[in-house]
């Protein structure tokens, strides 16, 4: 997709936008390796919708030893998993901010079923929430992710087969050697995927009963997997333009 087929697709979900009743919020599902991450960054810059990590809040309040950030270093220094309440008293915190007002996008959160009643529990009737399912199977992402190498210097991201460097075992920028990344081995991926359809399976059932809900298929250029994802923002944006 061109930039310009880009934004003769996004300026009508714009200007939607600027009518909307109802903050739209995003949810993106999907195992680790569909790209959920790039479709985030891409989305967000298309339609100026902030792009909202809890990682990232996480480690912003930590940093800034706010009393968020301090209550959850708390959990962290004694190696214990930060409660969802304290991610949630963050992301509420973060999503009331203005920018935020007419819709924003949810990247690693929910992971889990409790994660994600929590959220809507006190959501409440507030938001339009729209659930898109990315799409991939086990052995694509063991393909994908197998064969991902980062240069150890610079760290950025080849693939042997989608983003080659130029000399093999090299990277193009700084000559540095390209290495695999010790979590990206077939083994720890096929690990990570059964952790990730255990907790996430109640997750797809629970949007698909109660929110709008569409799944998206990851196998197909990420150029089309963002124009899917456009058009079905396009349809709940105008929807909520004309009540
Ligand atoms: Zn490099």
């Amino acid at each position: 997709m061109t930039l310009l087929t880009l934004a003769s697709i996004a300026t009508p979900i714009l200007e939607a936008k600027e009518q909307a009743k109802e903050t739209v919020v995003v949810v993106l599902l999907g195992p680790p390796g569909a790209g959920k991450g790039t479709q985030a960054t891409m989305l967000s810059s298309a339609l100026h919708l902030p792009h909202i990590s809890t990682g990232n809040l996480l480690r912003t309040h930590v940093q800034q030893k706010t009393s968020l950030g301090r209550e959850a270093k708390a959990f962290m220094d004694q190696g214990k998993l930060v409660p969802d309440k304290l991610i949630l008293d963050m992301l509420f915190d973060r999503v009331s901010q203005e920018d935020c007002r007419k819709g924003y996008i949810l990247d690693g959160f929910p992971r889990t079923l409790t994660q994600a009643q929590a959220y809507h529990n006190r959501l409440g009737n507030s938001s339009r929430v729209v659930a898109l399912n990315l799409e991939l199977s086990d052995d694509m992402i063991v393909e994908r992710l197998a064969e991902r190498l980062v240069c150890h210097q610079c760290s950025t991201p080849y693939h042997t087969k989608y983003s080659p460097p130029k000399a093999e075992g090299i990277c193009d920028h700084c000559q540095g050697k390209l290495i695999q990344r010790t979590d990206d081995t077939e083994e720890v991926i096929r690990k990570r995927l059964a952790v990730y359809h255990h907790q996430t399976a109640p997750l797809i059932t629970y949007y698909a009963q109660e929110q709008s809900f569409q799944t998206i298929s990851c196998n197909q250029p990420i150029e089309n997997v963002l124009e899917e994802i456009l058009a079905c923002l396009r349809e709940i944006y105008e929807s909520i333009t004309k009540e």
